[in-house]
């Protein structure tokens, strides 16, 4: 198959490398495009947007391939592939970074570290940038530097008529609020422009762990640390069997842990200063927070979220933990069905809870915490029914305490979930901007909005 004005590979279904590039992070999902369009710049992209809207063929966009429902992947549409567009270019006087649109976090933060600049990223390099930024994007800096899209400039964007877009404050500002928080709708986007900060390049991080009977009173400690803790103090739970990773002693592996990671985005002295009251309000077993480079620290857990595992997640916004909610999130982390899950518990507040709820369509800033309940198991285990039980139980038990969901951590969900995870007022608004910018939903494999009437 040929398509006009392609320069990159047109893949389809018995070509070499077809079955390779339809693989994406969760190993669950298994769709077959017609084709498979590895692009390498804009005009690749314009030109497979054109080619599919001929042919009425469906559009998928692929970035990092990490949405865990799979919207990648489409069965018999074409997919515009962007894992090959990476290239990344730091402006240091300026202070931003210009991504091409497949970039993952790794390429982004190696280039802007290379300056001691950062961006709010992913917790797992292999993360795409591309979904992660358009659903808000949030991360271990984020209380100091906001969401990801709150330092975003503008993108560039192929809409679903074929035109070429560039969207700032200035230029199409309504597409660039939808673009902050209104995921793949809108269109492909094929670069990024971030504003950066002075970030590091060694930070005081790591992880603390103690045994999962102390993590009703390590959670309660948290909370009340967090509720006037500096900007600067990055934190998220983890609850899980400790894996045999060598960030964890051999002696925790296999057990029941309350991990807390922890990065201090500001000079590391004042950080050991903060961060005391953590490591020493009772012994932990694990304490690994250290000065360390940044970009070690934003790696030391892609070893536990492989490609080609499968996977199932809930997840909801949560308020400032009460004690009930600790004993749900305890007695469920406690009732783990597979060594491989997982719950995290991000802790938002600082500079995202202070930018106002309607400047960009991420929605429930004043959310304190951000919990995903992570079914994870290997392609051959025969219960990944419990598996995925395990992690609706976990949610539904937790519905009480919800204030709403982040939409980069909706699985593949009805639309009214999606619509929930808006709010009437913003879904509304995208809502019309999506009838405005794709009215016949060509961009659809995404927490998708339906064009309004
Ligand atoms: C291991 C792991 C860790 C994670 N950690 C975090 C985290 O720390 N913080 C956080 O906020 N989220 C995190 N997430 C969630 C993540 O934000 C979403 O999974 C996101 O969709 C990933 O983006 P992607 O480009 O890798 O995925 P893809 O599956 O490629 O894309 C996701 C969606 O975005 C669309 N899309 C992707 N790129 C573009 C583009 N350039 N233009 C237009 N549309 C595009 C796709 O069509 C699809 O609908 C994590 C996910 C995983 C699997």
């Amino acid at each position: 198959m040929e398509i006009a004005g392609f320069s990159g590979a047109v893949l389809q279904p018995g070509d070499e490398g077809f079955e390779t590039a339809r693989r994406i992070w969760n190993g669950d999902v298994d769709r077959k495009p017609a084709v498979i369009a590895g692009c390498t710049g804009p005009a690749d992209v314009l030109a497979a947007v054109r080619f599919a809207r001929e042919r009425d063929l469906p559009i998928a966009i692929r970035g990092g391939g990490h949405a865990v429902a799979g919207h990648a992947m489409c069965d018999g549409g074409l997919v515009v592939d962007l894992s090959a567009m990476t290239g990344v270019r730091v402006d240091p006087l300026r202070r931003t970074a210009r991504a091409q649109g497949g970039c993952l976090w790794r390429h982004v933060d190696r280039e802007s570290q290379a300056f001691g600049l950062a961006v709010t990223g992913g917790i797992v390099t292999h993360t795409g940038i591309g979904g992660l930024t358009l659903g808000g994007g949030i991360g271990h800096l984020m209380r100091r530097f906001g969401l990801t899209v709150d330092s975003l400039v503008s993108c560039d964007v192929v809409t679903a008529d074929g035109r070429f877009l560039v969207a700032g404050a200035e230029e199409h500002p309504d597409l660039f609020w939808a673009l902050r928080g209104g995921g793949g709708n809108f269109g492909v986007v094929t670069s990024f422009e971030y504003r950066l900060h002075g970030l590091g390049p060694t930070v005081l991080a790591g992880v603390l762990a103690w045994p999962m009977d102390e993590a009703g009173a390590v959670l309660r400690f948290l909370r009340d640390f967090v509720a006037d803790a500096p900007d600067e103090v990055g934190i998220m739970v983890n609850l899980r069997l400790a894996p045999p990773l060598p960030v964890y002693p051999e002696e925790l592996h296999g057990r029941p842990i309350v991990a807390l990671v922890v990065c201090y985005a500001g000079p590391v002295d004042e950080g050991e200063e903060v961060l005391r009251p953590l490591r020493t309000f009772r012994t932990p077993a694990l304490d690994g927070v250290a000065p360390k480079p940044y970009l070690a620290h934003q790696a030391v857990f892609d070893p536990a979220f492989p490609h080609g595992r499968h996977y199932y997640w809930k997840s909801w916004k949560l308020p400032p933990l009460t004690d009930p909610a600790i004993d749900v999130l305890v007695e469920h982390a406690a009732a783990v069905t597979s060594p491989l899950s997982t719950i995290g518990v991000f802790t938002l507040g600082g500079a995202v809870a202070r930018v106002d709820d309607d400047a960009t369509a991420f929605t429930g800033r004043t959310a304190a915490h951000d919990i995903n309940v992570v079914a994870a198991w290997l392609p051959d285990d025969p219960k990944s029914e419990r598996h995925r039980a395990w992690a609706r139980t976990a949610w539904a038990a937790l519905r009480p305490f919800a204030q709403g969901v982040y939409v980069n951590f909706l699985s593949d969900e009805p639309a009214q979930h999606v619509q929930a995870a808006y709010g009437n007022r913003t879904y509304a608004r995208l809502a019309a901007l999506k009838s405005e910018y794709d009215p016949s939903n060509v961009f659809r494999f995404n927490s998708n909005i339906a064009p309004a009437d």
